[in-house]
């Protein structure tokens, strides 16, 4: 883009001065006085028709009486009197004529003798110019190899700030801090507080992750290094290693500095996993990465972000303390996040009386990338039948062609989907209100949330403190409450729960097997465990004990996962009207805050009890 408006201006200049050259030489006048020898002239003299004669060089500009004007030129040798004396002009006469001679050496006299020699030169000096800056940008590009091609967003023109970010609420909240400190480091480092280095956004595609990061260095008012790592994955080895180091030195330069490493899961997944060693570069590029962040001093003022839709590969080593510490989940948007994205993608088309609330009730399941696209799909409609106002109906007629977009990964929620996820997610909810040792229930929401589609929102690294049998088994229930209220309620269970079941199961034989908490088996551990690295990270384990207690912990792990159901539908069964209330709730709006949660709560009377 740059380059062509550089190259039009460019090729305008060279007509513009071809064309003048041009002119010049042929010296096109329109209205020229018509030339006359020199016989004429002098005969003109004599007859005293002629007041004025002008000598520049050898053209002579003649004024006759009655006002006109002729050309003519003196003998290059001679002097204009004596030229004309020799064509037999009268002295006397001549004396009346009033003769001015102008020394040749104006301004306009050099450019005309010049002016033509020199424009083939210029022309010449612009083409080499121009074959040379060519040659470079292609040595440049050859050289680029090694760089980092980034993109780096102005703050000013295209400036996106969290305005610009429609709910998302919780999540800008959590990156408040790293603008504060984007904007004021030194108050930061002068109170000798630990800022954060890097920010991992996570969330489903389409929900916002890059316009987010966008928006924290709009906040900071900070130059934005843009970079996406799957363009790592098809280098050769060794290039992306150079160019993440371009990318930092140029950061810091810049600072205080936002870098963003997109789809980090690109070259950040776990290493040494898959058969035949991993990727090469993806592994030198990831680890420069890590070089490059471990090398930041406590005054280097560059926040490193990055986003990803798949947390659960990363590399251990990219979360260590110091590295992507912070994590930041982006929801899919719920109802009411739904009508404020689509307010902001509507704020500048025609609509005519569109009730965005609708159009937000219909698109379950929607991201915000889905919901901009609506938005245009709309307005393209409208205009491609030349009308000037979108309408509500344009609206509703794009949902379709959104769904069956090839971009889209998400998909929509049916009704009925609707009231199974509602009853599955009011279970959950509802168990661990009824349950002592429970953790508070933060939100409940049918909107698959970040990463696994729950009630609340479990982070893929578990940074926990010790943990107590009582804890693991209300944890347990809880697991088990969603696929509990949906036996409890249709008399059929949906495929919903596998995950609910693969962890649930996972904690009951962690609870039998490592932490000696079942009275049969006793304090001792049971197998053990090799991480088979070269098998992509499975877990192979080796029987360490007989039969009979392979037999015995089978048993104990399903004891405590039957013990965890029970529980569940004790609460269920007890609180059904609470668990219809949440439920509908979740049906007309689809999210429920911590707040409106427990006034449900307390107005069913509802009782925690322990688990025994
Ligand atoms: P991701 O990086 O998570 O895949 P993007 O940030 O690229 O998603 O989002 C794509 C587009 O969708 C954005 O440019 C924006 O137009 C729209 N969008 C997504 N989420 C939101 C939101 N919360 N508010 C406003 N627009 C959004
Ligand atoms: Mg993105
Ligand atoms: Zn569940």
């Amino acid at each position: 883009m740059k380059h062509l408006s550089k190259n039009l201006i460019i090729t305008v200049l060279a007509l513009f001065l071809i064309t003048f050259a041009f002119s010049s030489l042929l010296d096109i006048q329109p209205n020229k006085p018509e030339t006359i020898s020199l016989n004429a002239l002098a005969e003109k003299i004599n007859s005293g028709a002629v007041s004025k004669i002008t000598v520049n060089g050898e053209d002579l500009e003649i004024e006759l009486s009655d006002g006109t004007k002729s050309m003519s030129r003196k003998e290059s040798e001679t002097s204009v009197s004596q030229t004309l004396a020799n064509y037999g002009v009268l002295p006397d006469k001549l004396l009346k004529v009033e003769l001015d001679v102008k020394s040749p050496g104006g301004f306009g006299y050099w450019m005309g003798v010049l002016l033509p020699a020199i424009i083939p030169v210029i022309f010449m000096l612009l083409i080499f110019w121009f074959i040379f800056r060519q040659a470079k940008v292609g040595a440049n590009q050859a050289l680029a190899f090694g760089r980092a091609n980034f993109r780096i967003f102005s703050h000013k023109k295209d400036k996106i700030t969290f305005k610009d970010v429609a709910g998302l609420k919780e999540s800008k909240e959590e990156l408040e801090e790293v603008v504060d400190f984007l904007k004021n480091p030194k108050k930061f480092l002068d109170i000798g507080a630990k800022i954060p280095r890097g920010v991992l956004l996570m969330g489903s595609p389409g929900t916002g992750k890059t316009l987010l990061a966008r928006a924290v260095a709009g906040e900071g008012n900070v130059p934005f290094f843009h970079l996406s790592a799957s363009e790592f994955v098809e280098m050769f080895v060794g290039v992306g290693a150079s160019r993440v180091r371009d990318l930092f030195e140029t950061a810091k330069r810049a600072a205080p500095s936002i870098i963003f490493i997109d789809e980090i899961d690109a070259v950040g997944r776990e290493r040494g996993t898959g058969l035949g060693g991993g990727h090469d570069e993806r592994e030198q590029t990831l680890n420069q990465i890590l070089v490059e962040m471990d090398g930041f001093d406590r005054n280097t003022n560059v926040i490193v972000m990055a986003a990803t839709n798949r947390p659960d590969v990363l590399d251990p080593a990219l979360l260590r303390p110091g590295r992507f510490d912070r994590r930041v989940v982006l929801d899919m948007p719920d109802m009411k996040d739904r009508e404020e994205i689509l307010k902001i993608h509507s704020k500048n088309k025609p609509l005519s009386q569109v009730d965005l609330k609708s159009i937000a009730v219909r698109t379950p399941g929607f991201s915000g990338a889905d919901l901009a696209n609506l938005a245009n799909e709309a307005a393209i409609l409208t205009a491609r039948e030349n009308r000037k106002k979108i309408t509500q109906d344009d609206f509703f007629n794009s949902i379709e062609k959104v769904l069956l977009g090839p971009a889209r990964r998400s998909r929509v929620i049916s009704e009925q989907e609707k009231k199974i996820t509602a009853y599955h997610e009011a279970g959950h909810a509802l168990v661990a209100a009824g349950i002592k040792d429970s953790d508070p229930v933060h939100k409940v929401t049918i909107i698959s949330r970040g990463m696994a589609g729950g009630y609340t929102l479990k982070l893929p690294i578990e940074d926990r403190r010790i943990r107590t049998k009582a804890e693991f088994l209300s944890d347990l229930a809880v697991f088990l409450g969603g696929y509990t209220a949906e036996s409890q309620v249709f008399g059929d269970i949906s495929t919903g729960s596998s995950s609910d079941l693969k962890q649930a199961t996972e904690i009951a034989n962690k609870i039998v097997t490592q932490y000696g908490m079942s009275e049969k088996l006793g304090p001792r551990t049971l197998g053990k465990n090799y991480e088979m690295v070269f098998l992509g990270r499975e877990i192979a384990s080796e029987k360490d004990y007989s039969e009979k207690t392979g037999e015995l912990i089978d048993e104990e792990v399903s004891r405590f996962l039957k013990k965890a159901f029970d529980f569940a539908k004790k609460i269920i069964l007890s609180h059904r009207p609470a668990l219809d209330a949440i439920a509908l709730k979740l049906i007309e709006q689809e999210t429920i805050e911590q707040e409106e949660f427990n006034k449900i709560i307390s107005s069913f009377k509802i009782k925690q009890i322990k688990v025994a």
